[in-house]
């Protein structure tokens, strides 16, 4: 997945625009900038790449998220479903704006289990939030239709699959607001960044006063601007936008990487038996960042994942005991524990996480190992990789 493996000379050369006339903020200073508005030409490209009308770009995909939720009117009180399975990202950003965020089961799609959304709605649900993690869609069609039916935004987590689609639309580009992060091991990465996607106007300009302290961006005067309400600073840099342009125009070079990588350990992989493959919704294709699959019970995943670790093969995952990307680790969510005290609507309005039961997402969690798809191999090495795979594995479970 991490695009910061190429990190080359088209890098270099945007970020060069950028460093010979030192003007690092992508609003203002017309005069100096030599004409480079990278921040503005990354968000061009961004709508042309996604399909859509426009594009914020900010500080990073958590600042994404907060910012997408803030500018579909998304507040204190309001709860957004959300799956037990993804980056804390996801519910600090919805916390962030005084939000409730409703951890939901996923299914063997390792995505929001649309039957466990369905359930989990009330008068206060607000945002339905599918994440697509590890390069893949969440089924968006079927979490459409309980948004349809509920009056519900759909807000789609796409920071961990730019690239990939549904239905032959980019991710992020199917609800009605979709994030992207640019961090530093994402597919794509401008050090520091991210960018919300969308089509409807309203939430667009709502997203570009809001992430730069409510200015209102009329005229060339920033001191003489108007704050038709409140905002903050999500701001991105110049500086990261160039990497990011950099990035952005590579994107189809690094998913065919992918592609042709993960292909070689899939099909590895697919010889072993007992493995299994994450279910890929029906008209989805992956962005091939991650290859997930089942072994056929918890503890034959654990034997697999600690003898590919015995084996040297780096960069697998078992999620189910991950500090960062599952609710069973999350301890400080579960107690609330903040350094500051939380607005009332989420210390009172947050649901019972220590005793709540994600025993179906335990169930799939448990048997899940992903692998993470480098850009930087030699053929030799996948190779190599994909034997050490797949002899690690049935010596483990056999
Ligand atoms: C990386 C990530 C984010 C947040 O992105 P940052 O840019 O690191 O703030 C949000 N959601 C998911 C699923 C992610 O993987």
């Amino acid at each position: 997945m991490p695009g910061f493996e190429l990190f080359g000379d088209t890098e270099r050369k945007h970020l060069n625009d950028v460093v010979d006339n030192g003007v690092l903020m992508r609003y203002g200073f017309e005069g100096m900038r030599k004409g480079h508005w990278k921040a503005r030409e990354l968000e061009a490209a961004l709508c042309q790449k996604m399909q859509t009308k426009h594009a914020q770009l900010v500080s990073s995909g958590t600042a994404a998220l907060s910012v997408a939720l803030s500018s579909a009117g998304v507040g204190a009180g309001d709860e957004v479903i959300m799956p037990a399975f993804t980056f804390v990202a996801s519910f600090e950003s919805v916390m962030a704006v005084g939000a409730v965020p409703v951890l939901v089961d996923i299914d063997d799609t390792l995505t929001l289990d649309p039957v466990a959304v369905e359930k989990a709605v009330t008068a206060r649900t607000k945002v339905v939030m599918p994440v697509h993690m590890c390069g893949s869609s969440a089924q968006l069609k079927e979490l459409k239709a309980i948004c349809d039916k509920h009056g519900l935004l759909l807000l789609e987590d796409a920071c961990q699959a730019i690239g990939a689609t549904y239905e032959g639309k980019p991710l992020g580009s199917y609800g009605d607001l979709g994030c992207f992060s640019f961090d530093y091991v994402k597919t794509i990465t401008c050090g520091e960044g991210g960018a919300v996607i969308t089509n409807n106007d309203q939430y667009a300009q709502n997203a570009d006063h809001y992430s730069d302290h409510g200015h209102d961006h009329v005229g060339k005067d920033r001191g003489a601007e108007q704050h038709p309400f409140l905002g903050y600073n999500f701001r991105i840099s110049e500086l990261h936008a160039a990497v990011g342009l950099a990035q952005l125009s590579r994107l189809d070079e690094f998913l065919g990487i992918q592609k042709r990588n993960y292909t070689i350990l899939r099909e590895a992989l697919n010889t072993v038996p007992g493995i299994t493959f994450r279910r890929v919704p029906e008209g989805a294709e992956e962005n091939y960042s991650f290859l997930s699959f089942f072994l056929p019970d918890e503890s034959s995943a654990r034997k697999a994942h600690k003898a590919l670790g015995e084996a040297g093969v780096d960069g697998c995952f078992y999620w189910y005991d991950n500090n960062w990307h599952y609710v069973r680790q999350w301890q400080h969510l579960k107690e609330l524990k903040s350094p500051g005290k939380l607005p009332q609507e989420i210390s009172t309005g947050m649901p019972d996480y220590q005793n709540r039961d994600f025993s179906v997402s335990d169930a799939v969690m448990g048997r899940t190992i992903s692998v993470l798809i480098k850009l930087g191999w030699t053929d030799e090495e996948v190779n190599d990789r994909a034997e050490r795979m797949t002899g690690a594995i049935r010596g483990a479970i056999k």
